[in-house]
């Protein structure tokens, strides 16, 4: 049977194109990877993969729109109508350094041998163009009984590339499968090496699990063989931290569509890393600096004004709601509303689960009605909002600038934030004068 159901049919007759060119000039090549896997699974397949017994040349002359994507590793993109072909040339991998990449890559004639080295079963199954499929590790039947399992002995697997563990991870994650035993042993065994491994390849193997439909299964896993703790910088916290605080994570899938700051703010969290710490982690781990800082001042938002709230009690609603302004003003208004979309989605996430425990979600979000309430009423966000300059404040005060005068703007800032007083120059120039002659007397 020759019918893919999962391929946008554009994708899927450019595709065809490209391996009837290579076919016909005496190459033999398959679609390979990901596609035949997911088509397999009913998952839709989002690009298309070939291997092929062409050298990356004879690849580059055989199409007219071709980029060098990694010649050394025999791999050359083919530009069909836009649609971009990864063509990799059928190869074998040896003499890995340092449990990472492979120090030299060999060209192989045939496709058994290239699928030798693919990492999972799953992997490693190629499809002719008249849908025959090549399956010698019985991809086929892993996929169907739902198990992540190494191609050959899952030991040296990870001993060569440590990376594979992390992958093994994201996709029993990411498909709901269940690493077979061997492959858990190996894991536990091989873990440490994953200090070998570039920060930035786990990263993008957790971006995976993070989006995945169920975040909560990777981060199980990753807690039970404490893997992260061998990282070259390592996330402790995923092993120690609590179960029911992992449960928070129960979100993230809610989260997909949200900015990737909002995802890893909780993340973090829900892994035990504070406020405090997050930029700075999330820096080792080589997320952009922008990212990090935003979601650890949405992480210090949190804890701020979790604080606040839990001292309400003592201090009512007036101070809370201008706890709220003030947190607004000091972390900025993105982070607020960051911070507000966060909370809305976790008690939407909530609102399906039947164990939740309904009167704590009631007031919860009554106090998200009031929280949004606040967020649109705050007047003025920054200083420039404001309706006078600090130069207007030295020619009344008639003093010279220093410190004092950036705290005085603040401060009145926070007055007009929290509507003690109009955004209006002339009031604001009074209270000034006022301030200035109660400080002088
Ligand atoms: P998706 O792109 O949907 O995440 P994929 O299977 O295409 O899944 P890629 O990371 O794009 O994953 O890799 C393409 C293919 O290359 C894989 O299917 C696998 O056969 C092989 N592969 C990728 N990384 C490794 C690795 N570290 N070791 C061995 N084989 C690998
Ligand atoms: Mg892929």
């Amino acid at each position: 049977m020759n019918e893919w159901k999962q391929v946008d049919p554009l994708m899927l007759h450019q595709g065809e194109k490209v391996l009837k060119a290579l076919l016909e000039s005496g190459h033999s090549a398959y679609f390979v990877g990901g596609c035949v896997r997911d088509e397999l699974m009913g998952r839709p397949v989002h690009d298309m993969d070939i291997a092929t017994s062409a050298k990356p040349e004879a690849v580059m002359e055989l199409f007219e729109r071709t980029i060098p994507t990694g010649l050394q590793h025999g791999t050359v993109t083919v530009l069909m109508e836009d649609i971009p072909f990864e063509v990799t040339t059928f190869r074998r991998e040896s003499q890995y350094e340092d449990h990472r990449r492979p120090a030299a890559v060999e060209f192989v004639d045939g496709i058994i041998e290239d699928l030798q080295r693919r990492d999972f079963t799953m992997n490693a199954i190629a499809r002719s163009l008249d849908g025959r499929l090549t399956d010698p590790f019985h991809g086929e039947a892993d996929i169907r009984g739902g198990v992540v399992r190494c191609v050959g002995k899952a030991e040296e697997r990870f001993e060569e590339d440590a990376l594979r563990m992390v992958r093994a991870v994201r996709f029993a994650s990411v498909f709901g499968f269940r690493p077979v035993k061997s492959l858990w042993r190996a894991l536990i065994k091989g873990r440490d090496k994953l200090s070998f491994v570039a920060m930035e390849r786990i990263r993008a193997e957790l971006e995976r699990v993070v989006l995945g439909p169920d975040p909560l299964r990777g981060m199980e896993l990753l807690r039970r063989s404490q893997l992260l703790h061998y990282a070259k910088v390592p996330l402790n916290e995923a092993n120690t931290a609590p179960k029911q605080r992992l449960e928070r994570l129960a979100v993230l899938p809610h989260l997909a569509a949200e900015p990737g700051e909002l995802r890893w703010s909780m993340l973090l969290q829900g892994l035990g890393v504070s406020g405090g710490e997050a930029a700075a982690k999330m820096k080792q781990w080589t997320f952009p600096n922008h990212m990090a800082q935003a979601a650890a001042r949405i992480i210090l938002f949190d804890e701020a004004w979790c604080e606040a709230r839990g001292a309400s009690s003592k201090t009512g609603t007036d101070r809370l709601r201008q706890s709220w302004i003030e947190l607004q003003i000091l972390f900025g208004k993105t982070t607020a509303e960051l911070w507000l979309r966060r909370q809305h989605q976790w008690l939407a996430s909530q609102h399906g689960d039947r164990s939740a425990d309904l009167p704590r979600l009631q007031e919860l979000g009554r106090e998200l009605e009031q929280e949004q309430k606040w967020f649109l009423e705050v007047p003025v966000q920054h200083l420039q909002d404001l309706a006078i300059r600090g130069n207007d404040v030295l020619v009344v005060s008639e003093k010279k600038g220093g410190p004092w005068l950036g705290e005085l703007m603040k401060h009145i800032l926070l007055l007009v934030a929290n509507q003690e007083l109009p955004n209006e120059k002339e009031p604001l120039l009074e209270y000034v004068k006022a301030v200035v002659k109660h400080n002088e007397s």
